[in-house]
């Protein structure tokens, strides 16, 4: 018989097979908004009575799409056309599409131009300088518009209260979510990485209140299955995964670790642990919260430049945190984002980190596993 985790993470599984199909099935009849690109303030969607989503890549290997998008463009953003040529992104009221990269903003407008009218697209854009005092100003200008866009779809003003409502929603998530990553950084292994995998693909196509009632859930039961021994921490060299930016890390990486006895303890994924690190301050006025959570957030991200808080010292200090030996970077073929900020990571790490680095490049189409399992075994073996 199964434990009451694995019942559990098997909901999870279920959810995130077909992400856009759980959207539809969940959004308990309210209209979905959808964000695509990394750190948009969902909650502006939800203080509307909106289901916020974010859009994933797809399973299958980019098709429709390669008629439309240059080979040489990654595959979250071929994949998010295919689902706009397949009218799967027909549903939503409104897909708000953050400008990380030239890729994403193309993406913008050929999905607005493949579906008509039928998809709202809303470009939202964070400067490049993080934390230039002029980009503060804008952020700020920015999520004030994002909000008003919202409104025009709501047909009225976002109350306030509504807002601060919402910020508690995400907060409780959040740590609902960072609990479980602390479950897996002290018993690393005792749920499989895949199976983490499906869990934030899965939170991140449901309403907050029900994945947040989820993972508390789970958190109890792996707790509890933990104290009584019938799950159990693995052995084996520590490792961080970091990068992948906007898709989903690509299960032959996951396969390559664990079938070489690596274990995962903890990640600077956006489909992971990014995707909740930062709280939202409950105590500010909600839009100056937002503003700042989102110009102060956790981990540096390649696609804004902070030389004051490099990514490769983020990493080192997660994988310090985690008691990881080793920090492998995946970087998806054609983010260009992530070209440029990966060398600078692998650089800092080199210089200042006691364990060992490597780069793996992925590919949402190309049938890599073979190659990727060969680098990690040997990259591990070394550890
Ligand atoms: S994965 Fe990289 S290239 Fe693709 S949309 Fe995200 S930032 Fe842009």
């Amino acid at each position: 018989m199964s434990i009451k985790s694995e019942l559990l993470l098997a909901k999870f599984a279920e959810l995130s097979k077909d992400p856009l199909e759980t959207a539809k099935k969940e959004c308990e009849g309210k209209g979905v908004i959808a964000v695509s690109g990394m750190y948009l303030p969902e909650e502006l969607i939800h203080a509307a009575g909106f289901m916020p989503i974010v859009l994933l890549e797809q399973n299958e290997p980019v098709a429709a799409a390669n008629a439309h998008v240059q080979p040489f463009m990654c595959g979250y953003v071929r994949s998010l056309m295919d689902q706009a040529i397949e009218k799967k992104l027909s549903f939503t009221k409104a897909v708000f599409v953050k400008d990380c990269c030239h890729e994403l903003r193309m993406i913008g407008d050929l999905v607005r131009h493949t579906q008509g009218d039928k998809v709202n697209i809303e470009f939202f854009f964070f400067p490049v300088t993080i934390k230039a005092e002029a980009s503060k100003k804008f952020i700020a200008e920015e999520i004030q518009n994002m909000k008003e866009r919202v409104e025009k779809y709501l047909g009225k003003k976002i109350e306030e209260e509504a807002i601060a409502e919402s910020i508690k929603v995400f907060n409780r998530f959040r740590l609902a979510m960072q609990e479980l990553y602390a479950i897996r950084r002290n018993a690393p292994g005792c749920i499989s990485e895949m199976a983490l995998r499906d869990v934030v693909r899965a939170v991140m196509s449901i309403p907050k209140e029900k994945a947040t009632d989820m993972v508390l859930e789970l958190n109890e039961a792996l707790k509890a299955e933990l104290a009584d021994g019938t799950i159990k921490a693995k052995k084996g060299p520590k490792l961080i995964i970091s990068g992948s930016l906007c898709e989903s890390l690509e299960p032959a990486v996951i396969k390559a670790v664990e079938s070489a006895g690596g274990v995962i303890a903890d990640d600077d994924l956006y489909v992971g642990g990014r995707y909740f690190n930062t709280l939202v301050d409950e105590g500010e006025d909600p839009m100056t919260a937002l503003t700042q959570a989102y110009i102060y957030r956790n981990g540096p991200c390649c696609t804004q430049t902070d030389p004051d808080n490099r990514n490769g010292f983020y990493l080192k200090q997660l994988a310090e945190n985690a008691g990881a030996k080793g920090i492998i970077t995946v970087v998806i073929k054609f983010c260009e984002a992530h070209y440029f900020g990966n060398l600078a990571d692998v650089n800092d790490l080199k210089a200042n980190f006691k364990g060992k680095v490597f780069s793996v490049f992925t590919d949402h189409d190309t049938d890599s596993e073979g190659q990727i399992a060969t680098r990690v075994q040997s990259f591990i073996e070394n550890l």
